[in-house]
């Protein structure tokens, strides 16, 4: 498979180091807020690529972070702790907010059909296996105390601007506009490893450590988290592209000085979903959520589709026209394959098999071109082979797309059509909805009973109303 390497900044053959085995790692979420849907696009597609990754054979280990302590609003000993900012917005506590939004974000993922990483760890439970490397770091010396934080040192690294040729100067004064410098810092790259009390007195979560009472920076609970459960070599690493610099540049910095080697060979990178006015981000406050995406009738899986139709190494913008097309293509792709899943006799013809298997590896082997992957689900439907042949052909395809083709497909044949139900059914549906939205029960139950007597069944799922002709 050739994919795309950020570090190289070529498309080259993937390699594990291991023969048969893939150590990949994924940044998580930042779980101060829900995750919006430019956050969930990278966690798409990173899926697609461990998926894809299984599918060809090989034997995943996937671990995650969850991002409960640390994520700085600036990268010096400046800045608001942003899980302390979603602690003070909700009157909670930072533990109650973590649990509540890392809750939220793993059932969005199941909405959106992402497979949870086989090791899941929150920061805050690994804070001794930071201290240990940060102390390690400290004995190497490349890093060091001032006024009272322990920071990295750049000024001890060959190259440190590795993913780009970043011209110092520009990114000096830390990378996001209305940041202060931090005087305590040697170079203006160097970033902190461990804050104590002597900034943050307001902070809640604090630990003891050979420097003092305090907590760790964000960089380096990755580089932890990854050596501990992946060893010291790493196949492959994932996340938006805003992650590259400073906070993978920074991971790489201090993993290598830890490690006295290389240490990931691979970096993928997602790029981001804009809306027309920039960058979908959690600090400008406009951001979209699955559950709005719900409220607005579509279902989750629509959004991953939308997704997929674009590859990941361009932005993509979002709108609820986009959205709604792709809303629309999706239905038509369904609505073809319904009545391939009423045909359950026929045997798998191989050379058909194999022809149409081809092009959907191809696309997929190309860097992860999963807007070809769904050209494939085209032609299998466009071919004459049987419905056993492309019925399997669909399942094998949607183990790496997960956009539920057959599933919705078996829906779609089951479900009367819209046109089908008579147009008195769907006025009383409407009646039932305006009825729940005022939260006027007793007129909505009404409704339903009158919808029974025309024949029909209403129900609310997850994914909207249904309607079903009664048996
Ligand atoms: P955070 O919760 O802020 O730590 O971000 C979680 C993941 O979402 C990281 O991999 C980010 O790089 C990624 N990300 C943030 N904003 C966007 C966006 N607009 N589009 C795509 N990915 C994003
Ligand atoms: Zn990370």
């Amino acid at each position: 498979m050739l994919l795309y390497n950020s570090l190289t900044r070529k498309k080259e053959e993937f390699v594990p180091r291991e023969p048969g085995k893939v150590s990949m790692y994924t940044c998580g979420p930042t779980v101060y807020h829900f995750a919006h849907i430019g956050n969930l696009r990278s966690y798409i597609m990173e899926d697609v690529l461990e998926k894809y990754l299984r599918f060809t054979g090989l034997d995943v280990k996937r671990v995650m972070n969850i991002t409960d302590v640390g994520h700085l609003t600036s990268d010096g000993d400046t800045g608001d702790d942003k899980m302390l900012k979603g602690a003070k917005r909700e009157h909670k506590t930072v533990m109650e907010i973590a649990k509540f939004y890392t809750d939220a974000f793993f059932a969005d993922c199941g909405k959106l059909n992402i497979k949870t990483p086989d090791v899941v760890v929150p920061a805050t439970t690994y804070i001794d296996e930071f201290i240990r490397v940060i102390s390690a770091l400290m004995e190497k010396g490349y890093a060091y105390e001032a006024g009272g934080n322990i920071y990295f040192d750049t000024g001890k690294l060959d190259k440190y601007y590795v993913f780009n040729d970043f011209k110092e100067e520009d990114l000096a004064v830390g990378v996001r506009e209305g940041v202060e410098e931090d005087e305590n810092k040697r170079n203006k790259a160097d970033f902190v490893l461990w804050f104590t009390k002597s900034k943050f007195d307001d902070q809640e979560l604090k630990w003891d450590s050979p420097w003092g009472v305090g907590y760790p920076g964000w960089h380096i609970e990755c580089s932890c988290i990854s050596m501990k459960n992946l060893g010291e070599y790493l196949d492959i690493h994932c996340g938006g592209i805003d992650n590259a610099f400073p906070h993978h540049t920074n991971e790489i910095a201090q993993s290598e000085a830890y490690l006295g080697h290389e240490w990931c060979n691979y970096w993928f990178h997602v790029l981001h979903l804009n809306t027309n006015s920039g960058k979908m981000s959690k600090s400008k406050g406009e951001f979209l959520t699955v559950s709005l995406l719900e409220e607005k009738g579509f279902l989750p899986v629509m959004y991953r589709f939308f997704c997929l139709q674009s590859h990941y190494r361009k932005s993509l913008v979002f709108t609820w026209e986009n959205l709604e097309n792709a809303k629309i293509t999706y239905n038509k792709l369904i609505a073809r394959i319904a009545p391939l899943t009423a045909e359950t006799t026929g045997e798998i013809d191989s050379a058909e098999f194999d022809r149409l298997m081809n092009s959907f590896t191809s696309a997929l082997d190309n860097d992860l071109n999963t807007a070809l992957g769904i050209t494939a689900v085209y032609d299998v439907l466009k071919s004459t082979a049987n419905a056993a042949t492309k019925l399997a052909l669909l399942a094998e395809f949607d183990k790496v797309l997960g956009l539920d083709l057959i599933p919705n497909g078996k829906k779609a044949a089951e479900a009367p059509a819209e046109d089908d139900i008579p147009a008195e059914v769907l006025d009383l549906a409407e009646q039932r909805k305006a009825a729940r939205k005022e939260r006027n029960f007793a007129l909505a139950d009404e409704l339903r009973d009158k919808i029974a007597a025309l024949g029909y069944e209403i129900k609310e799922t997850r994914q909207g109303t249904e309607i079903k002709k009664l048996s």
